[in-house]
């Protein structure tokens, strides 16, 4: 008689490698208790989805605070998806994030005892394993072409039964071996699938981290494992690459969790130990139209794309701040008790993690941002506002570089103190910011647009003030407390009155008060209402600047 393991043999001649000669390949690995394996898995499908920016967010963070091990793994199996090089780039931009793996796949090479870390590199594994399935009678070949299957899904849609490949509807579930064995013979093209021993009449109880125990409905389709084309399904690659990999936790999208029952079913047959899963909710956000709650999308939102958040110019830290809120309901509040440290020191944990509020709020990131950015530094600031010009913006590249302690100077400007300044949200908010700190740009400005000037004080009074502002001008020699009072004694000589109640008292007897001629000053030499403290602006500035841009005003008064 027949046997499976001649029909193994006739599918896989070439396979000699047992899954036994696998488990000595990959040992399990030597990590102190509690340590986890965790990997992220992406499939290389042309851009990183925010959402998946927070999964490996989530992995990363857990191999690391238990001393466990964090890698990488292509997914390629789907290749009609695939879009070419993209994988690169998926590593590259986790890097920028300072999610870097330990092993596995780093866009140009591997690393790593437990690769290939592609998939596509792994058909022979994955043939190991499923010749493994077929000699124990635990996986056939299925000869059905698509329209034999399209056609059973409109019995089944008619019939108003579950559709799918399982029971009486599995039309080479009950072949015998020998019918088996003629088939292939014959040429005729087949996949193979997974001979499921569930009933939908059973439950399972499955565990997820997150959500605790959950009862599902038991596994009984006969999933395609292996396709035409010599790959896997995914269900059947992550089993084995999961096993083999040594992972011990796995964490991924809540779109999963209706497949876990195949998954689990599939580690039984092997008699392996499947791992821990943690199904991670997915980010959602407010549809601004229908005010509904919906997935966030590379269509609709931009900031579905993590390149969104690197074009912008987010410190990367703020958005690995954001993500780890939607993470943990518990991280806001650490982060506000201890604004200075590392986030290394916080410890996440699936208990905390919030189910329902992964509602992606750009107003929060951009508060932490803001926070982030002003409590940096003036190196880190300026360090990591030049590495996103260099790539970004070419223009504030180069001014960065021209005088990179005059830029530094300017970012500094009420930096360093208790409450820090709060003016950017993002690198791009920068430009606009300081551009008038720059001769050439300070010109274009001049050109664009009026001065904003109060329209009450007459030109000959403004003419006035500056000209005793240049006449007098020695910022450099005086600390602020000293300029301050200059400052007054000049708007005095041309009443302006240094009391603001008094003014408010009697307006018309003053030209204005002390602010009116602070006013003038900054106006003229940032030609904006908004610029930050002007002691420091002078200083910066310097003198024969100022006088230039107080010419330069004059003439056009
Ligand atoms: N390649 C799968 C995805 O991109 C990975 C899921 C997993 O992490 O197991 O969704």
């Amino acid at each position: 008689m027949a046997t499976n393991k001649e029909l193994a043999d006739l599918i896989f001649p070439d396979v000699k490698e047992t899954v036994e000669d696998l488990e000595k390949r990959y040992p399990p690995r030597n990590l102190p208790e509690g340590a986890e394996v965790t990997r992220f898995a992406p499939s290389p499908t042309g851009f990183l989805h925010t959402g998946s920016l927070f999964t490996a967010l989530i992995a990363y963070t857990f191999a690391k605070q238990t001393n466990g091990v964090y890698f990488f793994r292509l997914e390629d199996t789907d290749q009609k998806r695939e879009i070419e090089g993209t994988g690169l780039d998926l590593v590259k931009q986790l890097k920028n994030f300072g999610i870097v793996a330990d092993e596995g796949y780093y866009g140009d090479h591997e690393e790593g005892n437990y690769g290939p870390y592609v998939q596509s590199n792994r058909a022979d594994i994955y043939k190991v394993v499923i010749k493994d399935l077929i000699r124990r009678g635990r996986a056939y070949p299925d000869f059905c072409s698509k329209e034999e299957l399209d056609q059973l899904r409109l019995v089944q849609e008619a019939n108003k039964v579950v559709p799918g490949y399982y029971g009486e509807y599995a039309k080479y579930r009950g072949l015998t071996v020998k019918e088996y064995i003629d088939l292939v013979k014959s040429g005729k093209p087949y996949v193979i699938r997974f001979r499921s021993l569930g009933n939908p009449a059973n439950h399972i109880k499955a565990h997820d981290e997150i959500r605790g125990d959950m009862e599902l409905t038991q596994n009984y389709q006969d999933i395609v494992i292996y396709k035409s084309d010599g790959l896997p399904t995914y269900h059947f690659a992550h089993l084995v690459d999961d096993h083999f990999m040594r992972t011990t936790l796995v964490t991924r999208g809540e779109e999963w969790i209706s497949s876990l029952p195949i998954h689990l079913e599939l580690f039984e047959a092997m008699g392996w130990k499947a791992p821990k899963y943690a199904h991670l909710p997915v980010i959602m956000v407010n549809d601004k139209e229908t005010g509904n709650k919906r997935k966030l999308s590379k269509r609709k939102d931009p900031e579905a794309a993590v390149s969104y958040f690197l074009g912008q110019g987010y410190p990367k830290e703020g958005v690995i701040r954001y993500l780890l809120t939607i993470a943990n309901s518990n991280f806001e509040a650490w982060m506000m008790e201890n604004p200075k440290a590392p986030l290394t020191d916080f410890k996440l944990s699936f208990n905390k993690f919030s189910l329902d509020g992964a509602l992606f709020d750009m107003p929060k990131l951009n508060n932490i941002s803001k926070e982030l950015l002003a409590n940096m530094d003036k190196k880190t600031f300026s360090d990591q506002c030049l590495e996103w010009a260099s790539s970004y913006n070419e223009e504030l590249a180069k001014l960065i570089n021209s005088d990179r302690s005059k830029f530094e100077a300017i970012v500094n400007i009420e930096r360093d103190q208790e409450k820090p300044r709060k003016d950017y949200e993002k690198f791009s908010d920068v430009l606009p910011h300081i551009a008038f700190f720059y001769p050439d740009h300070y010109d274009a400005l001049l050109k664009k647009a009026p001065l904003p000037f109060n329209p009450f004080l007459k030109k000959e009074l403004i003419k006035e003030v500056l000209d005793d502002f240049i006449a007098t001008f020695d910022v450099e020699h005086q600390d602020e407390t000293t300029w301050f009072s200059k400052m007054k004694e000049l708007g005095l000589r041309h009443n302006f009155i240094d009391d603001r109640k008094v003014y408010k008292k009697n307006p018309t007897a003053y030209n204005g008060w002390y602010a009116d001629v602070i006013s003038i000053i900054r106006i003229t030499v940032s030609a904006s209402t908004q610029a930050p403290k002007l002691y420091d602006v002078l200083k910066i500035l310097g003198k024969d600047e100022v006088s230039r841009r107080v010419k330069e005003v004059e003439a056009g008064l």
